[in-house]
Formats: structure tokens, sequence, C-alpha cells
């Protein structure tokens, strides 16, 4: 690929923003960021704010198909919500599924997403035979997110169990299950790394595997120095069940396991005790906060600020995709906080951006989410043309960014220094509005 230079009108640079900032790439990466410097004939003009990559660090693609089919009832619960879930998951075969999450990794690439987390279980047929490639459910991800031009980083999902109480698995969830952590790891081992591709592990949560299985996929991603994401504390009910089946916390239970390090990432930590808290922070565990989805699921809000302060890395996930927009999972984080407490100014803007970027690519396996010499080509740009944007200027332009910007203000994506979307459209899969009708209407008709 040829040098590839871009002049941005304004840019992100550290925690403040430039003017005049010249871009340059050879290909995938970034060699040179210089503020205030003149256009050079050929650099392509970026009008607008332009930011690092988002990283969207967790994802169940397919949940897509839930928006606003869930929301219309007066009762309901994180578990009647997931019997609906179940009824989609049920549905799925390896080209629905690839239609689907070509459409969804679209959206999410019209959103500046760049890379993204998928925490990825639909393993197997229903009632849990197996596809003549293992992997075709995965393969299925891996090549969605190629046609969408976004990096993925498949999160192979171990899940064995259907209770921490080791009751076995029902119905769709026959789906997930790979019998033992030895065939989930040979099932794992057989797929390959790509240019836009980490293979990483995932644990589904205490309630799903049993300890002996938590070892071993702790030991797989170990060893292998891939990231490690595992659900955390999401719902009360299941802290309750571990204490009752383990005697303590499940973040007790992981860290008791040596699960718990930098590498791993914690989702959702929501319902956290001051110990759980010391020992994800003590630990360098990471922790990706899903604000859109805990508030659609009525989970709760959890002690983001008091982990960061512990010393965990926060990242931010679309998680059930009810809304792709990192901006409002950035601005989520503190706002929620706020109504918690009664008090304002948890987090800063930068560090919420940060969230949104270098903690996420961190937490995924990506050397993105800062422009920086010598790091991934991957940056988005937000036009300032909108009534949302007007007025934003320095030094409260990132304040401005996180607190105001939406989806719908992203012009242009570039991923390893190739455009992927320019002027709001997306360049190879064009109307993704279009793909997304036709490929959940597909998946109706199934049902
Ligand atoms: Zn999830």
């Amino acid at each position: 690929m040829p040098v590839r230079r871009w002049h941005a009108e304004l840019a992100v640079v550290g925690d403040d923003v430039h003017g005049d900032v010249l871009i340059e790439a050879d290909g995938e990466r970034l060699t040179a960021v210089s503020a205030g410097a003149d256009r050079p004939r050929g650099a392509e003009r970026l009008p607008g704010l332009t930011l690092p990559g988002l990283a969207n660090a967790h994802s169940h693609a397919f949940h897509r198909m839930l928006r606003g089919r869930t929301d219309d009832v007066a009762q309901g619960t994180f578990w009647t919500w997931r019997q609906k879930m179940y009824a989609v998951a049920e549905r799925l075969d390896p080209d629905g599924y690839f239609e689907l999450a070509r459409a969804v990794f679209a959206e999410m690439a019209l959103a500046g997403v760049t890379a993204v987390g998928e925490f990825h279980y639909l393993h197997h047929r229903a009632g849990g035979g197996r596809y003549d490639d293992p992997n075709a459910m995965g393969l299925a991800l891996a090549a969605a997110a190629d046609a969408a031009g976004v990096r993925l980083t498949l999160l192979d999902t171990c899940y064995l169990q259907g209770g921490v109480d080791g009751r076995p698995l029902d119905g769709v969830q026959l789906r997930f299950g790979d019998q033992d952590a030895d065939r989930w790891a040979d099932r794992v081992g057989a797929l390959r790394p790509g240019r836009r591709l980490v293979i990483g592990a995932a644990i589904h949560g205490v309630r799903a595997v049993p300890l002996p299985a938590m070892d071993v996929v702790g030991r797989w991603a170990a060893d292998r120095d891939v990231p490690l994401h595992l659900h955390l504390s999401e719902q009360r009910a299941e802290n309750a069940a571990c204490l009752a089946v383990h005697g303590c916390t499940p973040t007790a239970l992981l860290a008791s396991l040596g699960v718990l390090r930098a590498g791993t990432t914690a989702v959702h930590a929501t319902h956290l005790t001051d110990g759980d808290i010391s020992l994800l922070g003590g630990t360098r565990t990471g922790v990706c906060l899903c604000p859109t989805t805990e508030r659609n699921l009525a989970d709760g809000v959890g002690p983001a600020a008091r982990l960061a302060c512990a010393g965990s890395t926060l990242s931010l996930g679309s998680d059930s995709n009810a809304v792709i927009d990192l901006f409002e999972e950035a601005r989520a984080v503190e706002l929620d906080e706020r109504l918690v407490t009664e008090e304002r100014g948890h987090h800063r803007p930068a560090d919420l951006l940060r969230a949104a970027t270098a903690g996420g690519m961190a937490a995924l396996g990506w050397d993105a989410g800062v422009l920086g010499a010598g790091r991934l080509a991957d940056f988005v740009t937000v036009g300032l043309g909108s009534p949302r944007m007007a007025g934003l200027r320095p030094p409260w332009a990132i304040g401005h960014l996180v607190f105001g910007a939406t989806a719908a203000d992203v012009t242009d994506v570039v991923v390893g220094g190739e455009r992927v979307v320019a002027g709001g459209r997306h360049l190879s899969l064009g109307d993704v509005g279009r793909r997304l009708r036709s490929a959940i209407a597909q998946i109706d008709a199934a049902g």
C-alpha cells in the first residue's frame, strides 16, 4: 500500500484537540501525526473533528434482531428478555448469521467502530449437533466483519452448563455447548487469526462454566497471550447463586482461579462488593461497561469510577445492540453515576473517550485507539455541520463530542489506512439499512 496522507481540520491527539493535523500512514500503520501543519498536495481533507477509531468491546451481533421488539411490555426482567433472545438464537444458521452480522458490523462501521469484540457462543446446530466445520458460525462472523471492513476479535465463548449448580444445558442452550473444555479448546484451536482477526477466548460467566473448565479456558488464553473476556455480576441472581454454591462472589471465585489479570476483561461488573472492586483493580483486570444495554435490561448501574480508581482500564460495548452508538455508551457511564450519586463529575470527558478508543482496543488486543506514529491507522471523523455539533471548539471540544455527538455525526472512517466510510456512506456495502432490513426479514421468515 502506498504512503497516504490526510489533513484533519481538528484532531484528538493525546487528551487535547489540535488544528490542522497532518496524519500520515504507510500501509496499516501511522507514520506521523503532526499538528499545525499545512496541507501538502495530495493529502485528503478531513473536515470536522478526527479521533482514533472507536472500539466496541462487547457485542452479540444477533441480538440486533430484538431492537424495539422487547420494550412494549409493562413488566419484564432480564430473564424474560432472555427467552425472547433464545427464540432468535434458535433460528440462525451460518448463512443467515453471515447476512445479519455483515449488516450489523456495517452499522457499527457507520457509527465509527473500527474494531469489535464479538462474544460468540452460538456455535452448533439446534440440538447441539456439529456443522461439517464445527467453527462454521464463528467463520461466518469473521467473513461478515471482513466484508464490513471492521477488525474483529472473535471471543470464542465456552458455555457448558445451565446454572451455577451444574445443571445441564437445555433447549436452545444446546447450541452453545462443546460438552467439555477440552473439546472447546480443540475446536477453537482450529481457528486461525488474520490481518484483521484476533482469536480470543471467553468464559460465558460463572453460571455457565464449571470451575475446572474456567481454569482450562483461562490458561488457554494466557498461554497464547490473547484477550480473555467474561460476563461478571450483571444480575444479582448470579451473585446469589454463586454465594449459595461456592460461598463467595463471582469475582472472588474467579480471583481464586487466577483468571483475573491484565489481559482479562470483565463485562458489566455491575453488582460488586468493595472487595470485588479491590480484586478487579488490584489485578489490573479490565472492565467493559455496556450502559445502553444495562439500562435496557434493568441490570443496574455499576461502580465505574471506583473501578477506574482501583486500577481497572475501562472499555465500552454495545452488547445487545439495542443501540449502536459509542458516544451514547461513553456519556452514559458518567450520566448514570450522576443519577445514582446525585453528584456530577465522576469521569473526565477525555477519560470517557479513552474508554471508547484506547481502552477498548487494548481489551480486544489491537494496537490502536491512539493517533500516534507506529499505531494502527484507524481513525474516524465527526462532521461539525449538524445542529448538534454547532459551536464545538477547543478547549471544550472533547466534552462537546462525548456529551453531544451521535453515531449519525460520523462522516468518515479509515481502518488500517483504508477508507471504509466516506461522507456517511459505507463504500463497499452501500445501503446498510436495506441490508439490515433484508437480513432481519429472512430470519423472521425462518421463525
Ligand atoms: Zn453480553
